[in-house]
């Protein structure tokens, strides 16, 4: 059921809109004074992206096949980046990475990393996606 929120003229307020369907959107009234003259307010829910949305947008073979070859400034670069967006949501270490890279990271060491990293990336994920609604299997696992 698809709730928006409008900026009612009529009494000023910003209020929520229930529809029954997405095909009777087309005229609100206000639900406090009646009014018709409602202008649609962008959305908080809807801007607020959420961190397992984020995550699943990672790419992870394209991130690394931009890495295939790169040098070590291309490398950090690519790791600094990626520790600003995720390195708070995921608790990964991109930026550990991205300084140890300047500091003269072997190339062959990134194969590693590569895996480490998908790894916690795809943990999280679990995580997030598993977070709304309860989850019947609570696994023995852990090692
Ligand atoms: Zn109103």
């Amino acid at each position: 059921m698809p709730i928006y929120q409008y900026d009612c003229a009529g009494c000023q307020k910003r209020v929520e809109v229930f529809f029954r369907s997405v095909s009777r959107v087309s005229d609100p009234a206000c639900p406090e004074c009646g009014g018709r003259d409602l202008t649609r307010a962008v959305s908080r829910i809807a801007r607020a992206r959420s961190v397992g949305e984020a995550i699943d947008s990672i790419d992870f073979n394209q991130e690394l096949g931009r890495l295939e070859g790169k040098d070590e400034r291309a490398f950090s670069r690519w790791a600094r980046r990626m520790g600003e967006q995720y390195d708070g949501a995921l608790g990964t270490d991109f930026g550990d990475l991205a300084a140890q890279a300047d500091s003269g990271l072997d190339p062959s060491a990134r194969a590693d990393v590569a895996f480490t990293l998908q790894n916690k990336i795809s943990r999280a994920k679990e995580r997030f996606t598993s977070d709304s609604g309860d989850s019947g299997d609570a696994g023995a696992g852990g090692g």
